[in-house]
């Protein structure tokens, strides 16, 4: 028999068998009016989930990476300034992927565990009075340290400073299980992928693009060929791509939209606050720490737990997999070793996060680490059963 247990990984996250099942299709020919009757409830799905009515929902067989590429090689020439903060594993990538695209970034250094610095934002962008700074990039979701950051917030920074850059913004890992407001915000590129809130396998890159990212493309000289966006606009007009699309994935992830939807976002949304905090009452009790700093930059969606002095991250994440088949995610750069990180995002429940939990416990114990088995357990069974919701349905 081949036995699974859930992971705590923060993507790919646990899929619904429905899903499975829905990216299970036949070969289909992706010129015919068939695929056209399958990618449209997709991309209108997913328009609904990054609250956009103004911006074009468009998706690449590719991962959040190419997203990120998508975003800045359309919109963006070479010698142009970005404007990021640096406070974790990936927006240090983000970063880095458009240096090697020719482009100037001003990084803002900021301590891991903090969110993206509005202040410092701010004061970028009112020092530059020539408007060097096209874009603005955030990580709305810092999947390395767990750490949400505040993008209505950073929109008003920018207003404030009377600034006229863009902002892009990567939701990878809270997007579809975290609030996300692509108009409200005035975001004019939200970048994520078919792994996380999604539900599915990794395969699409998916983009909301806003008009003044269709504009800025009319003049952007960055090099683009497979990721352009203009030339999928053009073809997805005609119910077409311009090459093979991820037939199987896009199938997935107009169900996937349907499932979201049927449980309600609000809930769905609600579900992960509630699964979160759970969490972090479980961490306090082992008495440690989250690696965010403050409440309010706390994730819904991933909890980096910082572990104690002597003690180290990895050999747990190592040890869960080896004995116990449960997979838990390393830290990542600055944090490696420091931290552990505790999925919980996508197709889970109170009663798998207890699981998680009491894994966790399990290994600790083994290690030598100083923890009372069931401690943290006991503190997320309070929580869960004071606070139980309506039971999912089975998927
Ligand atoms: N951005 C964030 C916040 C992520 O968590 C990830 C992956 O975990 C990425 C970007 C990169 O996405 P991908 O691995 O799908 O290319």
């Amino acid at each position: 028999m081949s036995l699974q247990n859930p992971v705590f990984i923060p993507g790919p996250t646990n899929m619904p068998e429905a899903l499975r099942k829905a990216c299970d299709i036949p070969t289909m020919d992706h010129r015919s009016a068939a695929f056209a009757r399958l990618y449209r409830p997709a991309v209108e799905g997913v328009a609904r989930i990054l609250g956009t009515t103004s911006g074009e929902v468009l998706m690449f067989p590719s991962t959040g990476t190419g997203g990120w590429e998508a975003a800045v090689t359309n919109t963006l020439s070479p010698g142009d300034t970005v404007l990021a903060a640096r406070h974790g594993m990936f927006s240090h990538r983000w970063i880095d992927l458009c240096r090697r695209h020719g482009l100037k970034v001003q990084v803002i250094e900021t301590p891991w565990g903090e969110g993206v610095p509005l202040g410092a934002m701010e004061a970028a962008l009112r020092a530059d009075t020539g408007h060097a700074i096209k874009a603005v990039l955030a990580t709305h979701n810092e999947t390395a340290t767990g750490v949400r950051s505040d993008i209505a917030g950073l929109r008003r920074a920018m207003d404030a400073a009377g600034h006229p850059a863009l902002l892009f913004v990567d939701g990878v890992s809270s997007i579809a299980s975290m609030p996300f407001e692509m108009d409200g915000w005035g975001v004019d590129i939200a970048v994520t992928g078919s792994q996380k809130g999604f539900m599915l396998p990794a395969g699409l890159a998916i983009l909301g693009v806003g008009p003044r990212a269709w504009a800025a493309m009319e003049t952007a000289q960055c090099t683009r060929a497979y990721f352009d966006l203009r030339d999928m606009r053009a073809a997805c007009a005609q119910g077409a791509y311009p090459y093979t699309p991820a037939v199987g994935l896009i199938a997935g992830l107009a169900a996937s939209v349907a499932m979201l939807e049927d449980e309600g976002l609000t809930a769905v949304y609600d579900r992960h606050t509630r699964l979160a905090e759970g969490v972090r009452r479980a961490v306090a009790a082992w008495g440690m720490q989250p690696c965010a700093a403050r409440p309010e930059l706390y994730s819904d969606t991933i909890t980096a737990v910082v572990v104690p002095a002597g003690c180290d991250g990895t050999a747990l994440v190592r040890h869960a997999a080896d004995v116990y088949g449960v997979a838990f995610g390393v830290g990542l750069g600055e944090v490696a070793g420091k931290v552990f990180r505790i999925g919980h995002l996508g197709m889970l429940t109170d009663v798998m996060v207890l699981s998680g939990l009491a894994t966790a416990e399990m290994c600790m114990a083994d290690l030598g680490w100083k923890v009372r088995l069931g401690s943290g357990v006991a503190a997320a069974q309070e929580y869960f059963r004071h606070t139980a919701a309506a039971p999912l349905r089975a998927v």
